[in-house]
């Protein structure tokens, strides 16, 4: 069994305190996403694991051991870099089985295991090549090829994708979750990209300024952000947020008014939820895809009417990127094309409802 566990870690850089005390278990098989933005400390926390950094209060335990005092090559686990850092001189395959031969593993054992590895990635017939007759996507096959023929207890990578274009980002995003289904080997993945966090992920760590801001499945970080970070963070468009009041309404509702005085009803099943904040000043939480032309409901949604007046209309081919000034926000809808929205034309839309947030501002907090 190989988890990985982290117990306040903590990891201190004079007077710069990267990582504050994160809390991590890491089940054995299981595909984690660490991200967040630039300098939110996960690849510090990734070099941890390694061994690469020190830390500097808490401990890590890998299968269950505590490893604070163990080099990295002891570690018994495989890392795969954005520079793929491949021997030039060296072949596909002697690439690959370079470790193996350092520790002096049978030829034939080392043999079987390229073999393998080099039929999971689909690279059979680049073993004899030299990395510079491979494209970019070949050579990222050979780094992992590499970390494979290890076996090891756990893969850890570091922005493996960050080199290549986009298209093949997206390529050898599904080659990585396809890879980790044929060998299941607990995984710790760092990105800024949260679109890459939430494809490949069983779970995604979400890390702002040092701590670990939520842990959970893609489509829970998606539905239920617990902060407004997450919220924010997590979608692409993100979620608008726009100031508002939560209002009394008839009858024991609620509703949520905003700054240009529109009320949207707020759904029955959460008035028990935000009624103890009724008359308070929140930030309402939608995301862009909850925001369309008006149409009617489907299933499970809570449809209230508004109205805006586009100042940028962007096409995208199987929706439309809808943007409108509300009070001081930009606030971004996303249109279903033959909707046909028009740039200075008052427009009648839809909020769904049962997909509202609200925030409170004092604390950043989905309520
Ligand atoms: P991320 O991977 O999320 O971009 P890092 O883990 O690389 O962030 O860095 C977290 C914080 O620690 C940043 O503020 C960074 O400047 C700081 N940091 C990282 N490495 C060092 C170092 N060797 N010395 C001093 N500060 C460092």
């Amino acid at each position: 069994m190989s988890e990985v566990s982290l117990h306040k870690v903590v990891k201190r850089y004079d007077e710069v305190e990267a990582v504050r005390g994160i809390d991590l278990n890491i089940a054995d098989q299981e595909f984690v996403v660490l991200v967040g933005p630039s300098g939110c400390g996960k690849s510090t926390t990734l070099r941890m694991i390694a061994g690469l950094e020190e830390i500097t209060d808490g401990a890590i335990k890998i299968g269950g051991d505590v490893v604070n005092d163990v080099p990295p090559k002891d570690r018994d686990i495989a890392m795969v870099f954005q520079n793929y850092a491949l021997y030039p001189h060296m072949t596909v395959a002697e690439n690959m089985s370079f470790g193996l031969r350092l520790k002096r593993f049978p030829k034939d054992e080392i043999a079987r295991r390229v073999d393998e590895a080099a039929r999971i990635l689909n690279i059979k017939d680049l073993l004899a090549r030299k990395p510079r007759q491979l494209s970019g996507g070949q050579r990222q096959r050979v780094a992992m090829g590499r970390a494979i023929v290890r076996n090891p207890k756990v893969f850890l990578f570091d922005e493996p994708l960050s080199n290549l274009d986009a298209k093949l980002r997206v390529q050898m995003r599904t080659e990585i979750k396809r890879v980790h289904q044929k060998v299941p080997v607990t995984t710790v993945y760092v990105t800024h990209d949260q679109i890459e966090a939430m494809t490949l992920a069983d779970r995604v760590v979400v890390m702002n300024n040092g701590v670990i801001e939520q842990v959970g499945p893609p489509n829970e970080l998606y539905h239920t952000p617990a902060t407004r970070f997450v919220a924010g963070f997590i979608g692409s468009p993100a979620m608008n947020f726009i100031p508002c009041t939560l209002d009394e309404a008839g009858g024991g509702g609620l509703a949520v008014r905003l700054p240009d005085g529109t009320t949207l009803s707020v759904p029955a099943d959460r008035s028990a939820r935000y009624k103890s904040h009724a008359g308070k000043s929140l930030i309402f939480g939608i995301r862009p895809e909850h925001l369309t032309e008006q149409r009617p409901a489907r299933d499970g949604e809570a449809l209230a009417a508004m109205s805006a007046t586009p100042d940028v209309v962007e096409p995208m081919g199987m929706e439309t990127l809808v943007y409108f000034s509300l009070g001081d926000d930009e606030v971004c809808a996303r249109f279903n094309p033959s909707a046909n929205p028009q740039v200075g034309a008052v427009t009648a839309m839809s909020a769904d409802m049962a997909n509202m947030h609200l925030i409170d501002p004092n604390t950043d907090k989905v309520l």
